[in-house]
């Protein structure tokens, strides 16, 4: 039933009841007002019947007296009657009604324990109203035909009742009426509400995913239709994970409104763009073939160029585009989605800014959906374990260090290369949680390593660049080492030079906190990026690593040699210990010994191993060393 019926019809319901309800109870108060005066009267009555008892119990009255009575205190219609046992003795005045038919009735009423009432006699009514004799069971009765001023009254109640019923439910249609286009309008507008809501996105007031797939299946039904084709966007910003957990989120959400303006000014009045959450943009273009595609793509990239400032901080914020083509890549909005993603992530991996969906990449993608998935299971199940390589001092050929590194085997796909998995973990916000555990179980194997009387051994940890924007990682690692009292300094943090490039302001703070702590720093993969000697210089570093990448060939580029002998020189003179990494063979170990290298990493002496099998390489590494 429609809202402004059931209003319509409630309110008539409750008018109409209360109508009835009202005019029953007038009724009723009228027609009862005349037998409470007859009681109240005969009452009396009894009083002055009573005095001329002269025995208890023997009514001394005669019909004479009666109409005495009845003369002196009451109307000439009216008739008193005394009876007993159902009986009437005596009777004073005319009912115009035969006796048996008076006392059938009045016993009735009577034995229905009234007082008094209306009754009806062969057509007419009549009040009537009873009352004991004092000290005897005698009864007054007294009548009255009912054709007196209050039914008069209650028949004209009725048909002023009936007329003001027929104005009051009039007025009561016209109420809800009005009352109940007032609420549907009202209702319609928080329906509109809820919609938009339903709709939109709350922080941008971009359409949503949902709105986005509606519009997606017009446009799809209308390209079939026409033969036409159309482009779909996805967009993802570079960096705002960073951004958000930096400058926080209030930050964020600016940067995210910002963009999302001008987003909105860089395409054409019939594209449509929606925030699917996050940081992540799609833009739907009708009638729009690849050229197209990528003359908007290239607008946009250009859009989001100029920094943005926000409460006079100003930062960058570049995108990635990855662009699905109907009907060459896909002909449902599923797939359309699924392929721009997998090109947004090609984009992204490549830095190009935009990418076309390649289906040779797919493959790709779906194997990356899957790890991504499993990934954060076997994190939560603390199933990502660590692989220890040794780091041997070459002047006393003594392990010194062991570098731990992150395994995953996967239960159906197998171990997966920490290139592939440590990338995703910073991607989904999970290099935080993973990094802890390998901590933590490196200290716990270290710690147990000492018990076994291995008390020289240091542990080298690889420390994301995301760890470095959470200012409880300093505690937090005290706080490991305390647990497993280990000293600070038996710890080395290795962060990636191309780390120390972003130059967050919270990376100098937390890594100042470890030095403090006494963990030593190395700088990991170093000739790789680009750190000025400045920042060098100024920060609390113990360790370059060189980037395996010169090892490998320094024997036979002589530009190698160059670098990593640069690289030695530099980082002693800084006053560090350099490390090489990725040693394979014997004239490259050679080499390295003959430029000063500090330390030796490298399948020369062995692999990542698991604990166990580095505890055995390690007792037989010590035998041979010694048997030397
Ligand atoms: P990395 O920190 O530069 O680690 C050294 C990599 O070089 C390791 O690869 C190691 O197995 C490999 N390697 C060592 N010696 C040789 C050699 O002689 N020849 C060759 N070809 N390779 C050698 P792995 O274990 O695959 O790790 C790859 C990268 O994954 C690491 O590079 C590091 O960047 C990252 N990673 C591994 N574990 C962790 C972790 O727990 N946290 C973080 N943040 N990153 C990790
Ligand atoms: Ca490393
Ligand atoms: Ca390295």
């Amino acid at each position: 039933m429609k809202l402004r019926t059931q209003i319509l019809l409630s309110i008539l319901g409750i008018t109409i009841l209360a109508q009835v309800v009202f005019g029953f109870l007038a009724y009723r108060q009228i027609t009862e007002s005349r037998g409470d005066q007859l009681t109240i009267f005969l009452q009396y009555l009894n009083r002055e019947i009573a005095k001329r008892l002269t025995l208890p119990g023997d009514p001394y009255v005669s019909k004479i007296y009666l109409d005495e009575l009845r003369k002196k205190f009451s109307t000439p219609k009216s008739t008193l009657i005394i009876q007993k046992d159902s009986r009437i003795l005596y009777i004073a005045g005319n009912p115009g009604q035969d006796l048996d038919v008076i006392a059938r009735h009045l016993n009735k009423a009577y034995a229905d324990s009234d007082k008094h009432g209306l009754i009806d006699m062969d057509g007419v009514q009549y009040y009537w109203a009873i009352s004991e004799l004092p000290d005897n069971d005698y009864q007054l009765v007294m009548l009255e035909p009912a054709h007196n001023e209050e039914i008069k009254i209650a028949s004209t109640l009725r048909q002023r009742l009936i007329s003001s019923g027929f104005i009051i439910i009039w007025l009561a249609v016209w109420i809800s009426l009005l009352l109940s286009s007032k609420i549907s309008r009202e209702l319609d507008k928080k329906n509109n509400q809820l919609e938009r809501m339903a709709l939109h996105d709350n922080l941008t007031g971009l359409p949503n995913r949902t709105l986005l797939s509606d519009r997606m299946k017009q446009v799809l039904s209308q390209a079939a239709r026409n033969k036409e084709t159309f482009a779909l966007f996805l967009m993802d910003l570079d960096r705002f994970k960073e951004v958000n957990d930096t400058l926080g989120h209030q930050f964020g959400d600016e940067l995210l409104k910002l963009v999302s303006g001008r987003l909105a000014d860089a395409i054409r009045e019939n594209d449509s763009i929606a925030r699917l959450g996050g940081d992540e943009f799609a833009v739907l273009l009708p009638q729009t073939d690849l050229d197209g595609a990528e003359l908007c793509a290239n607008r946009i990239l250009n859009a989001m160029k100029p920094h943005y400032s926000i409460n006079n901080v100003s930062t960058e914020s570049k995108a990635s585009i990855g662009i699905a083509l109907y009907p060459d890549h896909g002909d449902s909005t599923e797939t359309l989605m699924q392929f721009a993603d997998v090109a947004m992530y090609q984009a992204k991996k490549s830095q190009s800014g935009y990418a076309i969906y390649d289906p040779s990449q797919n493959t790709h993608s779906v194997r990356r959906l899957q790890l991504m998935n499993d990934l954060r299971e076997a994190i939560e199940k603390n199933e990502i374990t660590a692989h220890y390589q040794p780091i041997i001092n070459h002047i006393n050929n003594k392990v010194s260090d062991v570098e731990a590194l992150a395994r995953w085997h996967h239960p159906e796909l197998g171990a997966i290369s920490p290139d592939e998995f440590i990338p995703m973990a910073e991607q989904m916000g999970l290099i935080r949680e993973l990094t802890m555990q390998i901590t933590e179980l490196t200290l716990k194997n270290l710690s147990a390593w000492k018990k076994q009387g291995y008390n020289d051994l240091s542990v080298n940890i690889n420390l994301s660049v995301y760890c470095l924007q959470d200012f409880s990682l300093p505690e937090e690692i005290s706080n490991l080492l305390q647990n497993y009292g280990i000293d600070a300094e038996k710890l080395e943090l290795e962060i990636t030079e191309s780390a120390l490039m972003l130059d967050l302001n919270s990376a100098g703070k937390i890594l100042s906190k470890l030095n403090d702590l006494g963990v030593h720093l190395a700088i990991d993969d170093f000739g790789t990026g680009f750190s000025s000697l400045n920042q060098l210089k100024n920060m609390p570093v113990d360790t370059l690593k060189i980037d395996k990448s010169f090892i490998f060939d320094m024997c036979e580029s002589t530009t190698d040699r160059a670098v990593v002998k640069t690289i030695v020189e530099l980082g002693h003179n800084l006053g560090c210990k350099v490390i090489a990494e990725g040693v394979e063979n014997k004239i490259t170990l050679d080499n390295l010994i003959s430029l000063n290298v500090d330390k030796i990493q490298g399948f020369i002496f062995s692999k990542p191993l698991p604990e166990n099998e580095f505890i055995a390489w390690l007792d037989g590494y010590n035998n041979s060393t010694t048997m030397d």
